[in-house]
């Protein structure tokens, strides 16, 4: 059954983009396997379509956040491996066993939840083991490392997959903490049982040879994020959005538009109204900055945004009329762009995207 769309704006995920940027990725790491980071719903863009396409591509590794993420993807990727970065849920342990989600462990009292958990049902249980190397946030600290260490047994009933590390700036190749992580990484898996290593995220990726390891975890570049963001970005566009223009009028100088009056026209202008703000996750902070386009046509966001309704100076498109798209994201500007206006990241705007949008998956 086809659905008619009748929101005020649609946002479309290119599967096809998504599954060149994988390749891509792919193809900067050629030893080693590159899972997939979709977590927050992949981004915002749909973990579940994401997921199933970049399975029939050959990715088998997924990352999520949490338990109830990893067990809403399980049934789409039911032969996928499926780790939650956040480790064993508090509650879930048992769940999370029988399901055959694997932990990243963060800490050793995670571990000993897991282990008791193995001990419990009287089967090894997978683990990825996570190693904080300068993340200060999650990961065994190097005291809880040199514990385990001194501990071997901390690991019994563990099949011990892969040590993970993560890195601090990846997007900023010069930051010496890069080589610092990766030094401290080296150091501490000499020391573990063998296991598989894991340390590149997208921008990691993009660190040289050193950096690549058995199993990568990009997830903002697949989706088109700009993984060197002082270099031309080298992944394709995954993301569109347009909003459709719902009235145009045309006001006198020194007319202010919007809430707080903070845009004032200095000549006749036009100005056209579109059915999304705030709430859909266009930043309040791109009031008064950035642009909508029409066709190839920039035209100036004016005014405060609103929750529901954003407003452009559209007085050097005079063909604009309502009912037309205008574009927010896409070919003029993309993701990376956006999130400059508003002073944020990428990643924010992503999963910030509003759920009253009519979502659309090319190449589903
Ligand atoms: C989110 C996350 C990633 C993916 O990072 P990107 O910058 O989006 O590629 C990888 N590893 C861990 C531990 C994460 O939390």
């Amino acid at each position: 059954m086809t659905s008619i769309n009748h929101g005020l704006a649609s946002l479309t995920i290119d599967l096809d983009a998504l599954t060149a940027n994988y390749h891509i990725l792919r193809a900067r790491q050629p030893s080693g396997a590159v899972a997939a980071v979709v977590k927050a719903d992949g981004y915002g863009l749909g973990a579940l379509p994401v997921s199933n396409r970049l399975y029939r591509e050959g990715c088998r590794h997924f990352f999520v956040a949490t338990l109830d993420e990893a067990l809403a993807l399980q049934p789409v990727i039911p032969t996928a491996l499926i780790a939650t970065l956040t480790g064993v849920a508090p509650y879930g342990a048992r769940e999370q066993a029988e399901r055959q989600i694997v932990p990243v462990i963060n800490s050793l009292p995670e571990l000993a939840l897991w282990r008791a958990e193995a001990h419990r049902s009287g089967r090894a249980l997978p683990a990825f083991l996570h190693i904080d190397t300068g993340m200060n946030r999650l990961g065994l600290t190097p005291d809880e490392l040199d514990q385990l260490i001194q501990n071997p047994g901390l690991l019994s009933g563990i099949e011990l997959r892969t040590i993970l590390t993560h890195l601090v700036s990846a997007e900023r190749p010069e930051d010496p903490l890069n080589q610092i992580q990766l030094a401290r990484f080296r150091a501490a898996c000499g020391k573990l049982p063998r296991a598989l290593r894991s340390i590149a995220n997208s921008s990691g990726l993009f660190l040289g040879s050193d950096f690549a390891s058995d199993l990568a975890r990009p997830g903002a570049a697949l989706y088109g994020v700009n993984p060197t963001p002082a270099q031309p970005n080298p992944m394709q566009r995954v993301v569109a959005l347009t909003a459709r223009v719902l009235q145009i009028r045309t006001i006198g100088p020194g007319e202010t538009v919007g809430y707080n009056g903070i845009w004032k026209a200095q000549t006749k202008a036009r100005i056209a109204t579109i059915g999304v703000g705030y709430a859909d996750g266009l930043p309040r902070a791109i009031s008064n900055h950035g642009h909508a386009y029409f066709d190839a046509t920039p035209l100036p966001l004016v005014g405060r945004v609103s929750m529901d309704l954003i407003t452009y100076d559209a007085t050097n498109a005079p063909g604009l009329a309502p009912g037309d798209d205008l574009e927010l994201l896409g070919a003029h500007q993309d993701v990376d762009q956006l999130a400059a206006y508003a002073e944020t990241s990428a990643y924010e705007i992503l999963t910030s995207l509003g759920n009253r949008y009519a979502r659309r998956w090319i190449g589903a």
